[in-house]
């Protein structure tokens, strides 16, 4: 633990993965855990790891990189952290994020932007790029994050690390800072396969507190890797949707991922997601107005921030949410609000939901005789800090490969399959599995490790 801040305070001015450090706390936990000695069943004990500071923890300031929770001290821990601390995890400190997890960069913290830290004049993309960057630049083996749309897969991609957001309903939402409730999911960033696979089993499994969350057995999957051979026979599809409009040195590393399944006798076939290109403007629509509403308790009153000087009951509502969310969250909340009102709903809401079941229907469709569906997780590397700030559809357009997944709720991982030829960057393969296969989608990126 002593090493892992030693490490952070070298690196962190540069970096700035953290918005938190929980020093003082961890110092003491590793203390007394060195002193009961570690017990057998707690696989986490004594092991230095960050969570992103959308993740309620006890005590420890949660902000979701908002001015409207910069002082926020929940009175509870998620139950992701919960079960953490069972395993007697040290938690290192809070990662930075796009506010409200809102965004593919982290530019749109409302404190300072993360650096990647391959090269720092780039993004380390987002929503957790706080928790990549904390994980690649060997800060911590593990550091959680969530994905609405792409926000584990992304920055994961970017910092080539390994990052899975598993099926919607695997893991707890309790505790979590909701953005838009039924894409939402947690997961790990981690530097192995392995790693993630254990510590994801952790995290999972059902939670009274969340009615979303899944009955069924949560399995080993770490003790299924073994060799290579689990993957002879995979039959993995390639959409050929996922090409269109991807960089050729993206394209080029996957063609060469592909073709090391292959060699490990993988069958590839070309398949088609129709419906693929609709999945931005669709997620952009249902994502915005689950947030429209999930962001309506931050009134000014409740708890978060509070403008000073307010006049009357509606000056504290419209003061504290102009001066407390930043442009991004504020277009959010209006676009959300459009389209689920009156005089919109059927036209923009209710023809994206429709949508959102075309594109489930198009994974069911391939899944009917294909194990898992590959491409890349991102169509370009890590891109310039402020190359696209100012542009918002160019930004959303990043998400393109990574939103329809979290549409149908399937279990995905972004692996790093190899590096830029033109800018020397990581590049991510993203493995998409069935529901709640999970273990296909470790086994198929063990291939990598
Ligand atoms: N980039 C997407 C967005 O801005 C996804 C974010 C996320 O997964 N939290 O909504």
């Amino acid at each position: 633990t002593k090493e892992t801040f030693d490490h952070i305070k070298e690196n962190e001015d540069q970096v700035k993965a953290f918005i938190t450090l929980n020093e003082d706390a961890a110092m003491k936990k590793a203390a007394e855990i060195d002193q009961q000695g570690i017990n057998d069943d707690q696989l986490t004990a004594g092991i230095p790891l960050a969570v992103k500071d959308n993740i309620l923890t006890k005590g420890l300031k949660t902000t979701a990189a908002s001015k409207m929770l910069e002082n926020f001290n929940p009175v509870y821990d998620a139950t992701v952290v919960e079960k953490l601390n069972n395993n007697g995890f040290i938690n290192v400190g809070k990662t930075n994020l796009d506010e409200f997890a809102m965004g593919s960069s982290t530019e749109n913290s409302a404190f300072f932007t993360t650096h990647n830290p391959w090269d720092l004049t780039r993004v380390p993309g987002g929503s957790s790029g706080g928790s990549a960057a904390a994980v690649a630049a060997g800060d911590v083996l593990g550091a959680l994050g969530t994905d609405t749309g792409g926000s584990i897969r992304m920055p994961a991609s970017f910092n080539g690390i390994v990052g899975m957001k598993p099926t919607y309903g695997r893991v707890s939402r309790w505790g979590i800072i909701a953005f838009g409730s039924s894409f939402d999911q947690v997961g790990w960033l981690t530097r192995t396969v392995k790693d993630n696979a254990l510590l994801t089993q952790m995290i999972s499994g059902n939670d009274e507190h969340d009615m979303t969350s899944s009955m069924k057995e949560v399995p080993n999957w770490a003790a299924q890797l073994n060799d290579d051979t689990n993957v002879k026979g995979l039959r993995i599809a390639v959409p050929k949707e996922y090409f269109e409009g991807i960089n050729d040195d993206v394209h080029e590393v996957i063609k060469n991922a592909l073709d090391h399944l292959e060699s490990f006798g993988a069958i590839i076939d070309e398949v088609s997601l129709p419906h693929t290109k609709y999945g931005v403007p669709a997620y952009y629509i249902l994502a915005s107005s689950e947030a429209s509403s999930n962001l309506q308790r931050y009134d000014g009153i409740r708890y978060g921030f509070r403008a000073k000087d307010v006049k009357n009951i509606e000056d504290v509502y419209v003061r504290s949410r102009t001066e407390g969310f930043s442009e991004e969250v504020k277009r959010r909340i209006m676009l959300g609000t459009f389209s689920l009102s009156a005089g919109f709903y059927d036209a923009y809401f209710n023809k994206a939901a429709k949508v959102r079941r075309l594109i489930a229907q198009d994974f069911e469709n391939v899944f009917k005789d294909h194990d898992v569906i590959l491409g890349a997780t991102g169509a370009s590397t890590a891109f310039k800090i402020g190359a696209e700030i100012d542009d918002p559809q160019t930004m959303y357009m990043n998400d393109v490969l990574t939103v329809p997944v979290n549409m149908a709720g399937l279990p995905a991982m972004s692996v790093p399959a190899g590096f830029s030829s033109k800018n020397g960057m990581p590049v991510g393969l993203q493995i998409i599995g069935k529901p709640f296969d999970e273990q296909t989608v470790y086994n198929t990126a063990y291939v990598f490790e």
